[in-house]
Parts: C-alpha cells; structure tokens; sequence
C-alpha cells in the first residue's frame, strides 16, 4: 500500500520506517529539513535501537522516501498524522498547532477514499473535530493512537499490544483498510480494537495517565518509606508479588518524565476541566506533584550527602536521557537535578551513553564528558540519575571506588544493591530506602 506519514519525530520516523519494512511504499512528511535531510541519507536523528537498520534498508529498497513536500502525500492510501502535541507555554493544555497545521496541509491532497489515521495523542474531541474539516474532500479521518515505548520503538510499531482504530459508525471498508496497513500484527492474532473517535482518543491518555499513577503511586509509598524507616524496594516486591498490582512500574527513584506521560497527564486534566469533570481526574494533579517531589528530594540527598556544601564540589552526575535505551530528554528528571545542582554552585559533571549532545544543546550550562570513568575521576558524590546498563550494571563499586574522591553515592533510581555498595565502603542513600 502507498502510505503516507506527517511529521518525522520519534513516533513518525520510526512509523515511516517500520510500515516500509512490513512492505508498505512510504513516504515520511516533515517541516524540519535538517531532519528530512539525514532521514533520507537513511541516518536516524535521535538514538533508537533497530531504527538505523529498517531506515537504511527502507531508502535503500526505494519504498521508502522523506520530504519537506505536503504534495508528496498525493495518491497514498493512508495518510498518518505524527506531529507534536506539546504541552502549551503557560498552561497545561495540549497545543495543537502542529496538528491543525498538518491538516490544513494535507488537504488539498486528499482523494475520496483516502484514510486520513491520527496517531498524536489529543485531547478527546480533537477528532470529531478535525472529522468535519476533513469529510469535505471525501476522505475518512480513524483515530489509530501509538502506544510505542522510546527505546522499544520499532518492535512496539511492529508488533503492538494491541491496535485500536477509532471510527464513525459503519465505516466497515476503512477498518479493512487499517487492518491491511497493519498485515503483519493482524496475521499474528494482535487485539485489534475498533471504536468510536473519543474511546480511541481515551484509550491513550488513560493508559499513560494509569502508568503515571502507577509510578507516583509507588513514589508516595518512598515519601512515607523516608519517615519511618521502611524500604520501599522489599514493599514493592512484596506488593508486586500480587497479581492484581504487578511489579512493572513500581520501581521509586526520581519519577518520570519524557515528552508523554507529564504533558499528557497535565492535557488530561485540562481537557477533562473543560468538559466539566475536572474531579474525576483531580487525582492526576497529584500524580504531577509527587513526580516532581521526587526531584526535589534527590536534590536535597545530594545537598545532604556533601553535608550542606555544596560549593565547588565535583558531582558526577550519571545519566542525562529521561530513561535508559533513549537520546530524548525532554522534561528530563536526570537533567533538572543536574542543573539545579550546578545552580546551587555545585562543580557537575553529566554524562550519558546517548543524550550528551541534545542536553548540550539545551542546558548548554552543565559540563558534559562522554567518558564514564572521567565522570567519576576525583567526584565528590556520584548521582545514579538514568538506569543504563552501563551505569546499573556493568559500573561495580571497586572500579567507581578507585576513581572518586569521595565514596558517596545517590542512587536516584534504586538500581543498585546497598549492602553491595556498603561493603566496598560507599556512603549509599536510595530513594524511599534506609
Ligand atoms: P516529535 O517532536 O519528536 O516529532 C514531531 C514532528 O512533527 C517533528 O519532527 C516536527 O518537525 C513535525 N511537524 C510539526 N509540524 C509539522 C507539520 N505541519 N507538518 C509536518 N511535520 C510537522 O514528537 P513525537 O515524540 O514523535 O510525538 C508525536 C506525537 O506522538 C505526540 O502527540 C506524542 O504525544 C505522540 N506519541 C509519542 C510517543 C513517543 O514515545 N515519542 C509515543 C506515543 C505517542
């Protein structure tokens, strides 16, 4: 099938890409000419494991092209909407310019019969809306919301959880449509689930609203752990043991963050005060403000472990991306805590397998240093912000041990064993744990 998908960002690039590798003919839309320029040398441009491969063989089969052009759309079957839904300056509401914008241009290209698929996360009613702008030119617009993890994000497009299409009532011919796109999924037995425009467009924001939850729930248990003594790492296992609850997603530390689940938590609530049911989610205003509580108490362990001062002193600072597996690091919970360390006159030193240079480019303040080892040479404390392996697993305490001046460490994602760390002679303190 012809595809088309607008905007070329983490969930577009990796859309445009993984639909070629299942036999699709794509091509991937972006205003970002930088970005279009290295997609279509077949270079990816952020870090997503498997992307480089899929794109380089996707350009090189000629199925699968990128430009600046909306025109290029013309004759696809199904046009993906993958364009930016960021959280507006100044409130908490969606912005969706970006969104509005690709419509707009799409639409002179639009055929009767064309598929028009959203794949951004929205605020529900955004597709009713668009609906009526789109109907015109004969097309049919389905809300398709991505569930794709960063770091997972080529097998999450390839082989989903789950697809959900969104639709007015009888659109039998576009679900057949939908279920061609998605072949390979289809074929494996994939839940496919078909829908009206809001619980498709529901669908998304309660699941990255209930993971939110899921891990602010877990960091107020580390808030109560800190007063009284408890660990909140056994609580978690011990509680997780339960099928009901699970473990996925109750690991304590500095909280989420990324260009999803806070935006979306706070779009969630917006949308849900404009539509008069602002209780029903009143929850997530506490969910946003335990995650950034979080923040604050790794700042304040660190403050603390250097007994209050904080001038001058060498913090090793391990991890920049929002998570592990990523380059991203938008709304980063690892950077926040190194800048608001270097803005306590603290000497610190960030660095990351992968995000060195995006942080650079936004906190152009802190000092960054590829080297792991150099990181920890003569650090005064070292900051565990980003679980890499390469920090989580492979880091042990004799070799970190014989680089930093001080053996003092912040687990700031409870990745690593206390007794362990003790034994090699570190200072260790955890989030939530004794
Ligand atoms: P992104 O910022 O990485 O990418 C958005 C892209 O859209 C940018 O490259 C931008 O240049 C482009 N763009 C903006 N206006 C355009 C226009 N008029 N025409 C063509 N291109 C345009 O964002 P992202 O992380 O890929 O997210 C995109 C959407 O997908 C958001 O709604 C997000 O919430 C949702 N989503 C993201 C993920 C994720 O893990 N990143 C997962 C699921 C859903």
């Amino acid at each position: 099938m012809r595809l088309s998908v607008i905007g070329c960002g983490y969930l577009g690039a990796v859309h445009a890409a993984a639909m070629a590798s299942i036999g699709h003919e794509v091509v991937g839309i972006d205003v970002d000419e930088a970005k279009i320029a290295a997609l279509r040398a077949g270079s990816a441009p952020f870090f997503e494991p498997g992307l480089s491969e899929i794109l380089t063989s996707g350009v090189a089969s000629g199925r699968l092209t990128f430009t600046t052009e909306m025109a290029a759309a013309s004759g696809a079957a199904v046009h993906f909407l993958a364009v930016g839904t960021p959280q507006t300056t100044g409130g908490h509401a969606a912005d969706l310019t970006f969104v509005n914008a690709a419509v707009e241009g799409l639409l002179p290209y639009l055929r009767p019969g064309d598929i028009v698929a959203g794949k951004s996360t929205v605020p529900v009613g955004t597709a009713a809306r668009l609906a009526a702008l789109i109907e015109p030119t004969g097309a049919t617009l389905v809300w398709n919301p991505e569930f794709l993890r960063e770091g997972w994000a080529v097998q999450d497009t390839v082989d989903p959880d789950r697809l959900v299409v969104g639709v007015t009532a009888g659109a039998t011919d576009v679900v057949q449509t939908m279920k061609d796109v998605y072949h390979t999924a289809v074929a494996k037995g994939t839940p496919f689930i078909v829908t009206d425009y809001a619980t498709a467009e529901l669908v998304k924001v309660a699941a990255n609203a209930f993971l939110a939850t899921k891990i602010s729930f877990i960091n107020a248990m580390a808030e109560v752990a800190e007063v009284t003594g408890a660990d909140v790492t056994q609580l978690a296992d011990a509680i997780g043991f339960d099928q009901r609850i699970g473990r996925r997603f109750l690991g304590a530390g500095i909280g989420f963050g990324g260009g999803c689940l806070p935006k979306d938590i706070r779009a969630f609530t917006a949308r849900a005060e404009e539509l008069g049911r602002a209780e029903s989610v009143g929850f997530l205003r506490e969910v946003d403000a335990i995650n950034l509580r979080r923040r604050d108490r790794a700042v304040q362990l660190v403050v603390g472990a250097l007994d209050g001062v904080v001038f001058q002193k060498k913090v090793a600072v391990l991890g920049a991306a929002f998570k592990p597996h990523s380059d991203d690091i938008r709304d980063s919970p690892a950077l926040e805590v190194a800048s608001r360390l270097k803005g306590l006159g603290a000497d610190v030193v960030v660095t990351d397998p992968q995000a060195l240079e995006n942080a650079a480019r936004v906190h152009p303040q802190l000092t960054y240093e590829p080297s792991l080892d150099e990181t920890l040479r003569g650090a005064d404390v070292v900051v565990l912000v980003t679980e890499w392996d390469e920090y989580r697993r492979q880091l042990t305490p004799e070799h970190a041990g014989s680089l930093v001046a001080q053996r003092v460490v912040v687990d700031g994602r409870n990745s690593y064993d206390p007794a362990l760390w003790r034994a090699a002679g570190w200072t260790y303190y955890g989030m939530g744990r004794p």
